[in-house]
């Protein structure tokens, strides 16, 4: 990344915005092939999205790496990315302002976003009726100030705390995203999760219903998830992989890569070269991040350098870092202790940035259910992880991390 990018300021950023940088190439429509346009200098074209990949059935194309940032508080951000050649912005209910904030460049920039957005998870009950789902559309609708979404979907299908597999088998939540596509308020429907039974869910909705996305959270530690992405492309389900880089932030390799490479562009490689995904969802918290991310885009080949930085990092976090998708341990703990959530609380608390956010959700916990009790207890959990982590002793430290 060169000296000026790192020093782009966001007023420099916004007085280039109103000259019309923006409004530059982007046409999106369905069937349309005429993204990512080469445009100004050979220093911006370096910097742009090379990659544009058909999105499932929809018709659409999209940039290979799309924009994610929960609790974004300013639009300037997105607006660069879309400078950048980025066309599909990941929201949800849940992300705080974050659909308000998309909801300030509309309607002028509308036509060259697809944007998904997510419903709230606990929304979805066995009992959840239609009208509640019609209802959550029309609030989106609103706080993104848009009359259509390109994507909506269920927000965590495959999470045990959120009921059995039945939750998500309601014949309201179908019917309810099917009249919301005849009446033109959303294009595509579909389902996210990084849960532990999300396969279980993602299988059944493909077998079951016409959906249109789904986007699993996934990763260079995770395993396992091959067959159902296989099964979304054979039936042309569109595929946006999440948490891509959840473990990356902990350790920064870039001393060990070559002229200005990141690690972390060595992961989103390795995802782009990841058969059946069309596009990763990745958060994008600054300019420089948007830089560093966009040059990784369009070749997903690895270097030698980048496969033996990749292997080391592996290495290095395979047995600290909890999986997206996996139910390893999900029976392990005879007082139900949510293993895997208290551990994803850790990872947003050390890795995201996220103090405050995580230390929230572990303190949303029941007290039961807290890892205080690990301290005490004969640590049934052991053995259970098949990537060997040391569970009870990870649940302790969250504790002491997570409390004030
Ligand atoms: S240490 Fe004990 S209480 Fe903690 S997760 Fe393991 S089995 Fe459950
Ligand atoms: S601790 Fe291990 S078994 Fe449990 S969810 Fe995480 S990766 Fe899977």
């Amino acid at each position: 990344m060169g000296e000026s990018k790192k020093r782009i300021s966001r007023r420099s950023f916004l007085g280039r915005s109103t000259a019309g940088i923006l409004g530059a190439g982007l046409g999106l429509s369905a069937g349309s092939d005429a993204w990512g346009q080469d445009r100004t200098s050979a220093d911006d074209r370096k910097q742009m999205i090379r990659g544009y990949r058909p999105f499932g059935r929809t018709g659409y194309k999209v940039s290979d790496i799309s924009f994610g940032n929960a609790g974004m508080q300013d639009c300037s951000l997105l607006e660069y990315a879309m400078e950048r050649g980025i066309n599909y912005v990941d929201t949800a209910r849940q992300y705080y302002d974050m659909e308000k904030v998309i909801g300030q460049i509309f309607p002028q920039k509308r036509g060259k976003l697809f944007v998904t957005t997510k419903l709230e998870p606990e929304l979805f009950t066995t009992e959840t009726t239609e009208q509640q789902i019609q209802t959550a559309i029309e609030e989106s609708l609103k706080r993104l100030n848009t009359d259509y979404v390109d994507g909506c979907l269920v927000h965590s299908v495959g999470d045990p705390n959120l009921g059995g597999p039945e939750r998500i088998r309601n014949p309201a939540i179908i019917n309810a995203f099917l009249k919301a596509k005849k009446a033109g308020k959303i294009r595509f429907w579909g389902a996210s999760s990084h849960g532990p039974k999300m396969v279980e869910d993602f299988e059944w909705l493909l077998d079951n219903t016409d959906i249109d996305i789904i986007m699993p959270g996934m990763n260079f530690l995770t395993k396992g998830l091959e067959p159902v992405l296989a099964r979304a492309r054979s039936k042309k389900v569109a595929v946006v992989a999440m948490k891509s880089m959840s473990a990356a932030k902990k350790i920064d390799y870039s001393k060990y890569m070559k002229d200005g490479r990141t690690a972390r562009q060595g992961l989103i490689k390795w995802m782009l070269g990841q058969p059946n995904i069309d596009t990763i969802s990745i958060s994008m918290r600054s300019f420089e991040e948007v830089d560093e991310f966009v040059a990784a885009s369009g070749d997903p080949r690895l270097s030698s350098r980048e496969k033996k930085v990749l292997n080391g990092y592996a290495s290095l976090l395979s047995g600290d870092y909890c999986r997206p998708g996996c139910d390893g341990c999900l029976e392990a703990c005879p007082h139900r202790v949510p293993i895997h959530d208290i551990l994803r609380y850790r990872l947003y608390f050390n890795n995201y940035g996220r103090e405050k956010y995580a230390m929230g959700l572990y303190a949303s916990l029941p007290e039961e259910k807290k890892a205080s009790r690990c301290s005490d207890c004969a640590g049934q959990c052991a053995g259970s992880c098949p990537y060997g982590l040391e569970i009870k002793s990870r649940l302790i430290m969250a504790h002491g991390e997570l409390t004030v």
